[in-house]
């Protein structure tokens, strides 16, 4: 049996990144760029006013103040015509091109303007100490230039990148393309969440669990749904799943005798990586690879136990995800925490045991939940992190420090 460690490595292994595709701007929040990017555009496109003021010669304000006459107006979005010379200004709104001539502007809040009697620009009065050439103003192409690498690739692509790609034309992007998941739920006592469980039946609730998880990730997920324990029908339900980049299985992977789940895999022609992992909860996992004229696909049999198959979601599928997408994220740092309570541990297998994290002075404590294995998954929504106690029978002591996986 494999170590969590050692199921990782070959889950990884198997996840190489997807090839890129082209995306719209608009939909490629999240995604990982494929390409490097250079911008079509100067930015600034022009020398820019930063502030409503107005454009000047620096000598006219050498004396600190100046009566100038005023040529024009210009807003952001429009040209100005004439060239500023000895003695005059032009009015600025933030963002309008500074016209030929002019090397600074001063705020509007240092004027006070005399309009003409006919009502035209008239004259202004400014008051500024030791305005320089550049004062007020961002030179065109001193942010970014035309022909200039924006961004590399690699880059995973925030808000602020988005914007940064809009002003640089991008108007579809080359990204590393989202894996695609399909979800079923197998089990012939699963019944979906609408309906009330008669005797013997119990609520699919890996399913949502699963879709939810994939939704908070960023990953396009299908819902097949809830197959039977019949070879036949989970068959034609894992070939519609095998469609996906990776398809996700719960239950039917351990060792009764209704658990078909890798028996139908390997029928499809699913290769089997590995069945089993020493763990608690989580054991039974099964991970295989399908590689068809689809390409490769990456197929997951979860333990059916809800608490189980988190567990497996959270140490397995999510980094697999992560690396398809071209992540490089994927690794999920364990915190050192020290023991609220005492704790004793038994079994041959870690166990990832459901626990409250909290931070008090220069420390993390973390407590242990009380939580009846796993299939209780009520224990969970008082977690907020998994302690993970190290194979073997031992007392761990309150004050003894554990890691501890944040979820
Ligand atoms: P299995 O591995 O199929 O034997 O399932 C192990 C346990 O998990 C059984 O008690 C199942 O009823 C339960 N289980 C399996 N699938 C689900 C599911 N989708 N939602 C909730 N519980 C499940
Ligand atoms: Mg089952």
């Amino acid at each position: 049996m494999h170590s969590v460690a050692e199921a990782l490595r070959l889950i990884l292994e198997a996840a190489e990144p997807n090839p890129a595709a082209r995306v719209a701007l608009g939909d490629a929040v999240g995604s990982v760029l494929a390409d490097d990017l250079a911008s079509d555009v100067d930015s600034p496109p022009h020398d820019k006013s930063l502030v409503d003021g107005y454009a000047v010669l620096a000598a006219d304000l050498a004396a600190g103040s100046a009566r100038l006459q005023v040529l024009e107006e210009v807003t952001a979005g429009a040209v100005p015509a004439r060239a500023v010379v000895r003695g005059t200004a032009t009015r600025l709104m933030t963002g309008a091109p500074l016209p030929a001539g002019a090397e600074a502007v001063v705020k509007v809040e240092q004027s006070a303007l005399e309009p003409a009697a006919d009502g035209s620009l008239g004259w202004v009065e400014l008051h500024a100490q030791g305005v320089a050439a550049g004062d007020n103003v961002m030179a065109r192409g001193s942010s970014l230039r035309r022909g200039e690498l924006v961004l590399r690739r690699g880059v995973r692509l925030r808000p602020l990148e988005i914007g940064l790609l809009a002003e640089t034309g991008a108007a579809t992007v080359p990204v590393v393309r989202r894996p695609s998941v399909a979800v079923v739920a197998t089990g012939n006592e699963l019944v979906s969440v609408d309906a009330v469980p008669t005797a013997g039946q119990i609520r699919n609730s890996n399913g949502p669990l699963l879709l939810a998880a994939l939704g908070q990730e960023g990953v396009p997920a299908k819902d097949l749904g809830i197959a039977a324990d019949d070879p036949n029908r989970l068959e034609a339900t894992v070939q519609r799943g095998l469609e996906a980049d990776v398809l996700l299985l719960s239950g039917g992977v351990s060792a009764g005798v209704l658990d078909l789940v890798p028996l139908v895999l390997e029928r499809l022609g699913v290769e089997r990586v590995f069945h089993k992992v020493r763990l608690k909860p989580g054991k039974p996992l099964w991970f295989g690879v399908h590689r068809g004229d689809g390409g490769r696909r990456l197929v997951f049999g979860l333990p059916g136990n809800p608490v189980s198959t988190l567990v497996c979601f959270e140490l397995f599928v999510r980094p697999a995800l992560r690396r398809l997408a071209g992540r490089s994220d994927w690794e999920r740092p364990a915190v050192a925490a020290l023991l609220t309570h005492d704790f004793a541990h038994r079994g041959e297998r870690p166990t990832y045991h459901p626990a409250r994290l909290r931070r008090e002075g220069p420390a993390w404590h973390a407590e242990p939940l009380l939580w009846r294995g796993s299939a209780d998954q009520r224990a969970l929504v008082e977690a907020d992190a998994l302690a993970i106690f190290p194979a073997g029978d031992r007392h761990w002591r309150a004050g003894e420090a554990i890691d501890v996986l944040p979820l």
